[in-house]
C-alpha cells in the first residue's frame, strides 16, 4: 500500500478506537431470518432495529413467489433495464407501484439509493438548485451532488429557512425541493402541506422520498402524499423496497413524460443490472398482502403506540417528535451510544446505534423500531433491558441530561 493511502485510511482512527475498547457496533453478522428473533454468534436476539416493519420478510407468500420467479427465469437479468434486463415482472411491478401510489408511471432500480442517485442526477441542470432539508438521507444528498445543479439546504422542517432559501433563487431555473417522507433516522414527518403551499407560491417542484412512509402512512400504507391527501401536488415520489416491502430494490413513480425521460437519462438505471426476478416477485407478493391484508399496518401502529407510551413512561428522551414506528432514544454523545449497544446486545435486544455523520454530534441516538409481528412481551421486555443497560453504563435518562432536575 502506498504511504498516502496509508496515511487516508488511518484517518478512520475513531473505528479502530472503539473496536480496540470493543465497542464497535456495525457489521454484525445475523444468521437467521429478518425476523423480530435473530440468531448471532448462536444466541436468540430480539429484533430492534429493522426497516422491516410489516415483517414480512418470511411470510410463506413472499417466499414462495421468490421461489417460483427463481424457478421460471434463473437467478439473475445478467444486464440493465435499458439492454437484456428488462422482464414482463419489471413491467407488472411499475404498473402495479404507479397505480399503488396514485402516480401515471413507475421505474424500477435495484436499490432505493440508486433511484435516488439516479433521478437526482438528471431532473436538474447545471443551472438548476436542488432544495434539501439537511437530515434527509445520504442518498439524496449523493445524487443531489452528482447533479450539477446548485444544491442548498435549509434547516430541518423549518419553513421560513425553506422561504428564505427560496426567496433567493432565480424564478426562471428548475428548483426542486427534495426532501424525506418520514426522516430515517428521527422517524418526524416533512411538513408537506407547508411544503407544497410555498412550492405553489415560488414555482417549485417537489420530490419525496419514502422509503420509510411507504407501507405504513396513507390509505392502505400508499405513503406520505397520501397521507396529507397531497399526491397530485407531489410531482415525484420515491420508494424503496428494502423497508416494508420485504426485498430489495427501488422505485420512482411520475407522471409519464418525467418517467420516460428517466428511463433514457438516469445513469443509475441505464448502466446498472436490473433487479433480479426474485426481489421483483417479493415486491408483488408483498404488495399482495399490503392490499387485502390491512391487519399488518394496524398491528405496526398498536406496536408503535405501545412502545411510545412505554418508552416516554420510562423516561426515556425520545425527542417527542416521531410520529411512525422509528422511535429515536437520545443518548447525544457517540460513547454512550456504543456502549449502551453493546450492552443491549448482551442482555439479548438489537438496537442500531446512530451517529455522526447520519445524524449531527448532539444528536447521536439510538433507534428503536418496530416490526407488525413484535409481541406486546417483546417490547415489554425489550423496555425493561433498556431501562437495565442505561442504569447498568451510568446514562441518564431525559431529565438530568437537559438538567430539569
Ligand atoms: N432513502 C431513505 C430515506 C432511506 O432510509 C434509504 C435506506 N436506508 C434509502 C433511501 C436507500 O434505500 P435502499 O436501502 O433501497 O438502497
Amino acid at each position: 500500500m502506498s504511504k498516502m493511502l496509508r496515511a487516508k485510511m488511518a484517518g478512520n482512527a475513531r473505528v479502530e478506537s472503539a473496536k480496540e475498547r470493543g465497542i464497535w457496533p456495525y457489521f454484525r453478522p445475523i444468521s437467521s431470518g429478518q425476523d423480530t428473533e435473530v440468531e448471532i454468534e448462536g444466541k436468540k436476539v430480539l429484533m430492534f432495529g429493522s426497516n422491516s416493519y410489516l415483517g414480512l420478510t418470511n411470510h410463506p407468500q413472499v417466499i414462495a413467489a421468490a421461489v417460483r420467479a427463481t424457478e421460471k427465469y434463473g437467478t439473475g437479468c445478467a444486464g440493465s433495464r435499458f439492454l437484456n434486463g428488462t422482464l414482463d415482472l419489471h413491467l407488472e411491478l411499475e404498473a402495479r407501484l404507479a397505480k399503488f401510489v396514485g402516480k401515471e408511471n413507475a421505474i424500477v432500480f435495484s436499490t432505493g439509493f440508486q433511484a435516488n442517485l439516479g433521478a437526482l442526477s438528471s431532473l436538474t441542470g447545471r443551472n438548476d438548485y436542488i432544495l434539501l432539508d439537511e437530515l434527509d438521507h445520504a442518498s439524496i444528498i449523493d445524487g443531489s451532488r452528482l447533479s450539477f445543479s446548485k444544491v442548498v439546504k435549509y434547516k430541518h422542517n423549518d419553513m421560513d429557512s425553506l422561504e428564505a432559501k427560496l426567496q433567493a433563487l432565480p424564478s426562471t431555473a428548475v428548483r426542486l425541493i427534495a426532501v424525506d417522507g418520514v426522516f430515517s433516522m428521527e422517524g418526524d414527518l416533512a411538513k408537506l402541506p407547508d411544503i407544497v403551499s410555498l412550492a405553489d407560491t415560488y414555482g417549485a417542484n417537489i420530490m419525496v422520498d419514502d422509503a420509510h412512509g411507504l407501507g405504513i402512512l396513507g390509505i392502505n400504507g400508499t405513503g406520505t402524499a397520501s397521507h396529507f391527501g397531497l399526491t397530485d401536488k407531489v410531482d415525484v415520489i420515491m420508494g424503496t423496497f428494502s423497508k416494508s416491502f420485504a426485498s430489495l430494490g427501488g422505485f420512482i413513480a411520475a407522471d409519464n413524460t418525467i418517467i420516460e425521460y428517466l428511463k433514457h437519462t438516469a445513469r443509475a438505471l441505464i448502466f446498472s443490472a436490473s433487479m433480479t426476478p426474485a426481489a421483483v416477485a417479493s415486491v408483488l407478493a408483498t404488495l399482495d398482502i399490503i392490499e387485502s391484508e390491512p391487519e399488518h399496518i394496524k398491528r405496526l401502529w398498536d406496536n408503535t403506540e405501545y412502545a411510545r407510551k412505554l418508552l416516554e413512561e420510562a423516561g426515556f428522551d425520545t425527542g417527542e417528535v416521531s410520529e411512525t414506528p422509528i422511535i429515536p432514544i437520545y443518548i447525544r454523545n457517540e460513547e454512550g451510544v456504543f456502549s449502551i449497544t453493546k450492552r443491549l446486545q448482551e442482555l439479548g435486544i438489537f438496537v442500531n446505534p446512530v451517529v455522526p455523520p447520519a445524524v449531527p454530534p448532539d444528536a447521536t441516538l439510538i433507534r428503536f423500531s418496530l416490526m407488525a409481528t413484535h409481541t406486546f412481551a417483546q417490547i415489554e421486555h425489550a423496555v425493561e433491558m433498556l431501562k437495565k443497560a442505561f442504569k447498568e453504563e451510568g446514562i441518564a435518562l431525559k431529565e438530568k441530561q437537559n438538567g430539569n432536575i
